[in-house]
């Protein structure tokens, strides 16, 4: 993982004193302002003849979905976006419990009756989850739909309290049955629904990287709502991401990263405030069918954006203590973590010896 200090990047800079010092001795102030307007605008000419940065923004999994290249060939690069997005859409058409022809609906619809054969990115991507309840000890738990689905967040509605108690049993990872052998997943239980709203972003984003990748781009950039992955830097510069503050507009701090996987879960994407006054928002605490409380904001840093994406929620759940405990575990993945009050904590590999 690459988190370079913002000094590396003014080395280009400071070469060029020299020359600005020897040019500020001898020359007129006006003749120096139109020498720097001519030098810029050669620079931008020369990045024009020779490439340019190429943005697309679409809706596509329910949330805004931006990929951003540096492409020599304008007429390539356009069609290499467009591929882009049309591997995340045919993700989304794949795993989205909203459609309801993708596989993901008809294990929501059948699973309870009968095992279910899907295909074998599907089943994969199943097992990677169960992978991360196991581990986690069940903070991250794609059943968490069970009770989620009861959350309408537009309307302003939650499960009544009766309800939570009962329903809060079919949030349990181990329901899952997956046959490896069948390619089939059934549920121990009626009642059981499933949802990859914490893992498929991240995964439809590493599949969009690949795909850039391989169509030979060197820097680019893309994001699905929270989760974002950064391939090469910005051409001799750092992209610079924002962590937004989660109670007011705008970043609370912006981190210089290159070829890394962001991605931040918050409490503050999709909520309301109840009658009570509670925030609920839609990352559930698998224990009790909840809006997990203790922080306010998660962002976890590693090679992989299908990684990246189910841990921010792992450690939303988990909170502080246990978030840092976790991560401070895994080599190669950090996190920031805001809690309730506002504070921000750093995984130990961020914080300066
Ligand atoms: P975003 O969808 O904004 O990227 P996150 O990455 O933080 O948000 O993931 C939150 C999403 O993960 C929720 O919208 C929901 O679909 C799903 N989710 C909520 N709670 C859990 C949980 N405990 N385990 C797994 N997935 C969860
Ligand atoms: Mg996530």
């Amino acid at each position: 993982m690459v988190i370079r200090p913002f000094g590396s990047y003014f080395g280009l800079v400071s070469d060029c004193a020299p020359f600005l010092r020897l040019t500020c001795a001898h020359l007129p102030v006006s003749l120096i302002v139109s020498l720097v307007v001519v030098l810029l605008s050669c620079t931008a000419f020369s990045d024009r003849a020779f490439g340019a940065w190429l943005t697309e923004d679409q809706a596509i999994m329910g949330t805004n979905v931006r990929v951003e290249i540096w492409s020599d060939d304008e007429a390539k690069g356009r069609e290499t976006v467009e591929q882009a997005m049309a591997e995340m859409r045919r993700i989304d058409a794949l795993m989205s419990p909203y459609i309801a022809t993708s596989e993901l609906a008809k294990i929501n619809a059948e699973a309870s009756v009968q095992p279910v054969v899907v295909s074998t990115e599907l089943f994969d991507l199943l097992l990677e989850s169960l992978r991360h309840s196991e581990q986690s000890g069940g903070a991250f738990d794609i059943t968490f739909a069970s009770v989620g689905y009861f959350y309408d967040y537009r309307r302003k509605q939650k499960p009544a309290e009766s309800s939570l108690k009962q329903k809060a049993m079919l949030i349990n990872y181990k329901l899952i049955k997956l046959d490896p052998q069948k390619q089939s997943v059934s549920f121990g239980q009626s009642g059981v629904r499933i949802d990859l709203g914490g893992i498929a972003k991240g995964y439809a984003v590493d599949k969009a990287i690949h795909l850039l990748k391989a169509a030979g781009v060197e820097h680019g950039l893309v994001r699905a709502g929270g989760d974002s992955r950064l391939l090469g830097d910005k051409k001799g510069r750092p992209w610079w991401l924002g962590i937004k503050h989660p109670r007011q507009e705008g970043f609370i701090t912006s981190l210089p990263l290159e070829n890394v996987a962001v991605s931040t879960s918050g409490d503050y994407e999709r909520f309301f405030i109840d009658e009570s006054g509670h925030r609920q928002h839609h990352i559930l605490d698998p224990a009790n069918g909840k809006p997990a409380m203790s922080v306010q904001s998660v962002t976890v840093i590693a090679d992989e954006a299908v990684l990246t994406d189910p841990l921010s929620t792992t450690v939303f759940v988990m909170g502080v203590q246990g978030g840092l405990d976790y991560i401070n575990r895994m080599p190669g993945v950090s996190v920031i973590i805001i809690d309730k009050a506002g504070q921000m904590f750093y995984s130990d590999d961020l914080i300066a010896p």
